[in-house]
C-alpha cells in the first residue's frame, strides 16, 4: 500500500539535488575546517561558499550567518544568548554594583514572546523564567495574529528581547513582523539616552560618542523571529523585515535534519572567544550596540557564537536547499495553495461538520487582514479524538499530525489552538494537514478516499 504523507510542516524529504551536493563531504572532502592543512582549508572553503550563498539569499552579511545544530538550537542561542549578553554587558551587568536580585541580574530582564511560539522558543522562555527572567506572553486574535498594541505596551527599558514567530507551524498565520519592528524602532528612538559626557571626547557629538561606545540600552530590545515555516514561502530578508535575529531550518525546506541557522545582525563583533576577530576585540560592544553571547563555548567557531566543528556536508546541503527553495517559492506558493483549497473542499464534502481553526482557505471571512502560509490546514473534527483519527489514518496509510511534531507523542492539547480562544476539547479534536512539493491532486484524491473510509 502506497503511503500518503501529509505532514510536510513536520519535516520534508531531502531533495535528491541536495543529497548529491552533500555526498562528497562525508568521505572525500572530510577535513576539519579549523585545520590549517590542505584538507582543512578545502573543507573551510565549502563552509565559506555555503555561508556566502545563504547570506546572499538573505541579503545579509557573510558573518551574520551562524550555523547551529538545529533551529531549536538557533532559537536557544537567540533567547539565551541575548540574556547572557544583557547580563554581561547591559543594564543587568554585575559590574554596575547595583543591588542584585537573587538570579544575579541588577534589573529583572524581560523577554516578550507571542502566545503561539514553537516549543523551542516557548519552553526556552519558561526555562529562563526559572532563572529570574520575566516572560510576557502577548495574546493573539482568533486568526492567530499577535496583538501589536499589547506588545507595544509591554515594551520597557528592561526588555532585552522580543521573539515573535514569523509564521506559525500549526495554523500558518503570518505575523506583521515589519510592523512590530517599526514599533520597536520607535521605542529605541524614544528611549535613546545620549552617552554620558564621561564617554565623550571634547568636541564630539552625542551621535559620535554613541557610535564609538554604543549603549546596549539604546538597542534593546532585540527583535528575533522564528522563520522556520515561513522561509519556504516568504522572502525572509532580515534587513527588510527589520529583525536583529532570525532562525531557519534546513529540514523544513527539503534539506537535511540537524542543521539550522541563526541570522545575527552585526554578529561580527559579538560573542566571546571569536576565532575570526580575537578575544580582545570581541569583548567590545558591537556597532549596533548589543552583544549576543554564545551558549556553547569551545573552539570559537562561527565567529565565536557557536563552538563545535562545522558539519560540512549538512552546511553544503543547507545552502543548496535554500537556493532551490528561493527559486521555486513563487510557483510553489500558488500551486500548494490551490491544492490546499482543493483538499479542503473535498474534505468538507466527506465530513460536513469539520471546521477550519483559522479561515486560511478563501472565504469572505478572511477578506480581513490575516494572512496564512499556503501549506497548512488545521481542521477541527467535532467529537472526534485527534489521537484516534491520526492512528486510524496511519493504519489506512495517511500520515498527518495534531500540530507540532514535538508534541505529537505527548498528546497534550495544543497551546496554539487554545490561544485562538478555543477550548482544550477542540484542541484535542484538531488535526494539521500539511502539503509539500511531492503533493499532487492524485495524492490528495487518494487521501480523501482513505479519510472517507475512516469516517464510514
Ligand atoms: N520552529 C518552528 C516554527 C518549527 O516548526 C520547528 C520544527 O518543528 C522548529 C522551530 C524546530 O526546528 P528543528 O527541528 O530544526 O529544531
Amino acid at each position: 500500500m502506497k503511503k500518503i504523507y501529509l505532514d510536510y510542516a513536520a519535516t520534508t524529504p531531502v531533495d535528491p539535488r541536495v543529497v548529491r551536493v552533500m555526498q562528497p563531504y562525508f568521505s572525500d572532502t572530510f577535513g576539519n575546517p579549523s585545520s590549517l592543512h590542505y584538507f582543512g582549508q578545502q573543507a573551510l572553503s565549502v563552509v565559506d561558499a555555503s555561508r556566502e550563498a545563504i547570506a546572499g539569499t538573505l541579503k545579509a552579511d557573510f558573518r551574520e550567518i551562524v550555523f547551529t545544530g538545529s533551529a531549536t538550537e538557533a532559537n536557544n542561542l537567540a533567547l539565551r544568548g541575548a540574556l547572557l549578553g544583557y547580563r554581561v554587558w547591559g543594564l543587568g551587568s554585575r559590574k554596575k554594583k547595583l543591588a542584585l536580585n537573587p538570579s544575579g541580574y541588577t534589573l529583572t530582564p524581560r523577554i516578550i514572546i507571542s502566545a503561539i511560539e514553537h516549543e523551542s522558543v516557548r519552553e526556552t522562555a519558561y526555562d529562563l523564567a526559572r532563572e529570574g527572567v520575566e516572560v510576557v506572553e502577548i495574546p493573539v486574535d482568533r486568526y492567530g495574529v499577535v496583538d501589536v498594541k499589547k506588545l507595544e505596551v509591554a515594551l520597557d527599558e528592561r526588555t532585552v528581547l522580543v521573539s515573535i514567530i514569523y509564521a506559525n507551524n500549526e495554523i500558518g498565520t503570518i505575523q506583521p513582523i515589519a510592523e512590530i519592528s517599526k514599533i520597536i524602532r520607535n521605542f529605541h528612538d524614544e528611549s535613546r539616552v545620549p552617552p554620558s559626557s564621561r564617554f565623550r571626547r571634547a568636541g564630539t557629538s552625542p551621535a559620535e560618542g554613541e557610535a564609538r561606545h554604543g549603549r546596549q540600552e539604546s538597542r534593546m530590545p532585540l527583535l528575533h523571529t522564528d522563520a522556520v515555516q515561513a522561509f519556504q514561502f516568504l522572502d525572509c530578508a532580515p534587513a527588510e523585515l527589520g529583525v536583529d535575529l532570525m532562525t531557519i531550518s534546513a529540514h523544513k525546506m527539503y534539506g537535511p535534519k540537524g542543521i539550522g541557522t541563526l541570522y545575527a545582525k552585526g554578529s561580527r563583533v559579538s560573542g566571546i572567544g571569536s576565532r575570526a576577530i580575537g578575544k580582545r576585540e570581541s569583548k567590545t560592544l558591537n556597532p549596533s550596540g548589543y552583544t549576543l553571547d554564545p551558549i556553547l563555548t569551545g573552539g570559537g567557531q562561527e565567529f565565536g557564537l557557536r563552538s563545535g566543528t562545522e558539519n560540512v556536508p549538512l552546511i553544503a546541503g543547507f545552502a543548496k536547499a535554500i537556493e532551490i527553495t528561493a527559486s521555486v517559492r513563487p510557483r510553489e506558493s500558488v500551486r500548494i495553495k490551490k491544492l490546499r483549497d482543493y483538499f479542503w473542499a473535498g474534505l468538507k464534502k466527506i465530513v460536513p461538520q469539520a471546521e477550519l481553526n483559522v479561515p486560511c482557505v478563501n472565504s469572505s471571512e478572511n477578506a480581513l487582514a490575516a494572512q496564512f502560509l499556503p501549506h497548512i490546514l488545521n481542521v477541527y473534527f467535532p467529537g472526534v479524538s485527534a489521537e484516534h483519527l491520526i492512528t486510524k489514518l496511519d493504519i489506512l496509510g495517511v500520515a498527518v499530525s495534531s500540530g507540532s511534531a514535538c508534541r505529537s507523542r505527548a498528546l497534550e492539547a495544543s497551546h496554539v489552538i487554545q490561544a485562538l480562544g478555543f477550548s482544550k476539547d477542540r484542541a484535542l479534536q484538531s488535526i494539521r494537514f500539511s502539503f509539500g512539493r511531492p503533493t499532487t491532486r492524485t495524492f490528495l484524491d487518494a487521501a480523501l478516499k482513505k479519510i472517507k473510509t475512516a469516517f464510514a
